[in-house]
């Protein structure tokens, strides 16, 4: 934690990331020692499985509790925002049925008047973003981020922590940079 704070700095949100690997009473105690180092957002802190456990946590723990990266379908998100057990909806394009499944996973949380959130993938987002009807974060995942550098044009970079697609692009605003992929074909 102290580590981490050094690296951001004092201005910039700290957030943690379990992927679920804690009991509900580890996840109880790290969130209150966590709360000391000034983390805001403690996401999965036990396993997304378990709705009732991340509930639990999330009544326990002083930060904000985020999950949701694993939902496929708009039935996965309803049952999460059923069991109040996020304070922050994630969701991931890439998994939950494109598009069209990350808008309705963000109309849900609008409606359940929880914070939405968009998982990795950060060009797909920032562009889908802009159409939802609110958004909190992009998640700038660094493998994610890295490879979209490398193998499209397009990829919108942060500045100041904002993500800004360029609107005169079409479609997803990314251009298969073909020369610079060409290395990486394996068939
Ligand atoms: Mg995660």
């Amino acid at each position: 934690m102290v580590v981490a704070r050094q690296a951001i700095g004092p201005s910039a949100e700290l957030f943690v990331d379990a992927n679920g690997a804690y009991s509900a009473r580890q996840a109880i105690a790290l969130g209150e020692r966590f709360s000391q180092h000034g983390v805001v957002y403690f996401e999965e802190p036990v396993s997304s499985d378990h709705l009732e456990q991340l509930a639990q946590v999330r009544d326990r723990i002083p930060m904000a509790v985020a999950a949701g990266e694993y939902g496929y379908d708009p039935w996965y998100f309803r049952a999460m925002l059923s069991a109040r057990a996020v304070d922050v909806l994630q969701a991931d394009a890439t998994r939950c049925l494109g598009l069209t499944g990350w808008l309705q996973a963000a109309e849900l949380a609008w409606a359940a008047g929880v914070e939405f959130s968009a998982h990795t993938a950060p060009s797909v987002h920032a562009q889908l973003g802009c159409v939802a009807p609110a958004i909190a974060h992009v998640e700038y995942f660094y493998d994610h981020a890295r490879i979209e550098q490398l193998f499209f044009d397009g990829a919108p970079q942060p500045v100041n922590g904002n993500l800004q697609p360029d609107p005169r692009r079409p479609g997803l605003g990314l251009e298969l940079k073909r020369q610079d992929a060409e290395r990486w074909r394996i068939a």
